[in-house]
C-alpha cells in the first residue's frame, strides 16, 4: 500500500488540491463510488485529513474548483464537502448525540461479551473478503475510500452484529481524518439510527461492481432491521461566541481543528504572539497524532511568518502554558478559531474559567463558512443542500 501517503502539511495540500481541480466536475461525479484500491488514486480527492484538520479550509477547495467548473458541473463534489459542514453543525446542536455515544462506547468495551470477535474483525480475521482488506487498510494508511467506510460500518453492523459504537471507535484510532461528527453522526446513519429507520445494506454485488471485481464477499447479511435507541432531547440553538476585542493585543491559540489561522484572524484581531498546542491527548490514535504533531510544527512557522511575530508550540492544552504566554506578551485576551462538538472543545470549555480567573480572556471565534452554513442544518441533509446555492452566492463563490 506504498502508493497511498498523506505528508502532513499544506503545502501537500494544496498540491494535491490543484492536481485535483481539473477532475471535479463529471468524472468525480461519476467515478466517485469506486474504490479502485490503496494504490490507485481514483477519482476522490483524498483531501480529508487535510480539510478534516482545516490546513486548507471548505471555503478555499470549493473557490477553486468553482474558479474551473460551473456548479452545475461540479455540484456532486461541492455537495460531498458541505456533508462535512452539515455533520459539524448537526451535532452543534446536538452534543448530546456526541456523548451517548462515548457513553455506550465506554461500556461496551467494558461489557460486550464477544471481545475476541471485535479483535478478529480490527486485525482483519473474519474470512469476509474485502472487510478484512478494509481492516487492515485503515490501520496501513489511516484512510479509506467513503464507499468502504459504508460497506465496512454495514458488514460490521449487519453481518457481524458487532456494536456499532466499537466500530466508530475503530474508525476513530486509526482515520487521520478521525472527526467526533462525520464518523459518529456517520456510522448512526448506516445503523438506521440517523435517519430513522433507514439503513444501509452493504451486498456482494454492489461491492464487486464498484471494487472493479476486486472482492465479492459471500455470506453477508441479506436484511439490515434499523437499531433502536431513547430519544434525545430536542436540539439547541448554535452556541453564542463571546465576543473578542479586535483592538486588544492578543495571542492566537491553534489547536489541530483549523491548522490556518492566516485566513481567520486578518485583520479580525491585534495579534502579538501564536501558540500551537498539538495535544495529543485530544486525538484517538497514533496515526492522527503523528501527522498533527508535523502539521503543527509547519503551521507555527506558516502562522509566524504570517504575523511577523514569535510563534511557539506547546505539546499539551493547559492553562498554566496559556497564562505563563498571556504574561510573557502581556496580554489579556486569547482569540482562537471555534472548536466544534469534540475533545478540543472540551478541553477549551475547561480551560476557560481557570483563564477568566487570573484576568485573561479566551474567546473563540466562528468562521463565517460555520456561521452561514451551520444554522441550516437543523433538519435533515435535503434541506440543507437546497441553500447551498444561495449560500454560495452570499458568500461571493458563485
Ligand atoms: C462509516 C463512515 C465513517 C466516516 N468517518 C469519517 C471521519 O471520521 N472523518 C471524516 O472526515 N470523514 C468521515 N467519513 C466521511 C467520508 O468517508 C470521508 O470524508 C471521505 O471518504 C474522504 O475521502 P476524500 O477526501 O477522498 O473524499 P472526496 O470524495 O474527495 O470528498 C471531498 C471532501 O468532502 C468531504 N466528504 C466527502 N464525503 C463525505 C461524507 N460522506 N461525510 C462527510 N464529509 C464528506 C470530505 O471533507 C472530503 O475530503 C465517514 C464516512 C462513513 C461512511
Amino acid at each position: 500500500m506504498v502508493g497511498l501517503t498523506f505528508p502532513p502539511s499544506r503545502d501537500a495540500a494544496l498540491k494535491r488540491l490543484a492536481q485535483f481541480v481539473p477532475d471535479a466536475g463529471r468524472r468525480y461525479d461519476s467515478g466517485r463510488n469506486t474504490d479502485a484500491g490503496p494504490d490507485h488514486p481514483g477519482a476522490v480527492s483524498r483531501l480529508s485529513p487535510y480539510l478534516r484538520h482545516r490546513l486548507i479550509t471548505e471555503r478555499e477547495v470549493i473557490a477553486q474548483v468553482l474558479a474551473r467548473h460551473d456548479l452545475d458541473a461540479a455540484g456532486k463534489f461541492v455537495q460531498e464537502v458541505l456533508w462535512r459542514t452539515y455533520w459539524k453543525g448537526w451535532l452543534e446542536m446536538r452534543p448530546s448525540v456526541w456523548l451517548r455515544f462515548l457513553e455506550e462506547r465506554d461500556q461496551q468495551r467494558d461489557a460486550f461479551p464477544a471481545g475476541r470477535a471485535i479483535v478478529k474483525a480490527e486485525n482483519g480475521q473474519t474470512g469476509i473478503e474485502g472487510f478484512d482488506d478494509w481492516a487492515r487498510e485503515l490501520v496501513e494508511t489511516g484512510y479509506l475510500h467513503n464507499h468502504a467506510r459504508m460497506w465496512f460500518a454495514s458488514i460490521w453492523i449487519f453481518t457481524l452484529r458487532l456494536p456499532w459504537t466499537l466500530g466508530a471507535d475503530f474508525f476513530l484510532r486509526h482515520l487521520l481524518d478521525a472527526d467526533a461528527a462525520s464518523n459518529t453522526l456517520s456510522w448512526r446513519w448506516v445503523a438506521g439510527l440517523q435517519t430513522a429507520g433507514k439503513t444501509y445494506l452493504a451486498t456482494a454485488d454492489n461491492i464487486a461492481r464498484y471494487t472493479n471485481g476486486r472482492f465479492t464477499p459471500k455470506g453477508l447479511a441479506r436484511e439490515a432491521f434499523a437499531l433502536t435507541e431513547a430519544p434525545f432531547e430536542a436540539a439547541r440553538g448554535l452556541m453564542e461566541t463571546p465576543r473578542h476585542d479586535p483592538a486588544r493585543p492578543s495571542i492566537l491559540l491553534v489547536t489541530h481543528d483549523d491548522m490556518h489561522p492566516e485566513s481567520s484572524f486578518d485583520g479580525a484581531a491585534d495579534i502579538r504572539s501564536i501558540i500551537v498546542a498539538a495535544d495529543g491527548e485530544l486525538l484517538w490514535g497514533d496515526g492522527a497524532r503523528r501527522f498533527v504533531d508535523v502539521a503543527a510544527a509547519e503551521t507555527a512557522v506558516r502562522a509566524g511568518a504570517h504575523c511577523i511575530c514569535a510563534a511557539n508550540l506547546v505539546e499539551r492544552l493547559d492553562a498554566q502554558a496559556l497564562i505563563a504566554a498571556a504574561n510573557a506578551a502581556g496580554v489579556k485576551q486569547i482569540v482562537t478559531p471555534y472548536a466544534p462538538v469534540g475533545p478540543v472543545a472540551d478541553a477549551l470549555a475547561g480551560l476557560t474559567p481557570v483563564l477568566a480567573r487570573e484576568g485573561v480572556a479566551l474567546a473563540q471565534v466562528r468562521r463565517d463558512w460555520d456561521s452561514d452554513f451551520w444554522p441550516h442544518a437543523k433538519k435533515g441533509f435535503f434541506p440543507f443542500k437546497e441553500r447551498i446555492p444561495a449560500v454560495l452566492r452570499d458568500g461571493g463563490l458563485i
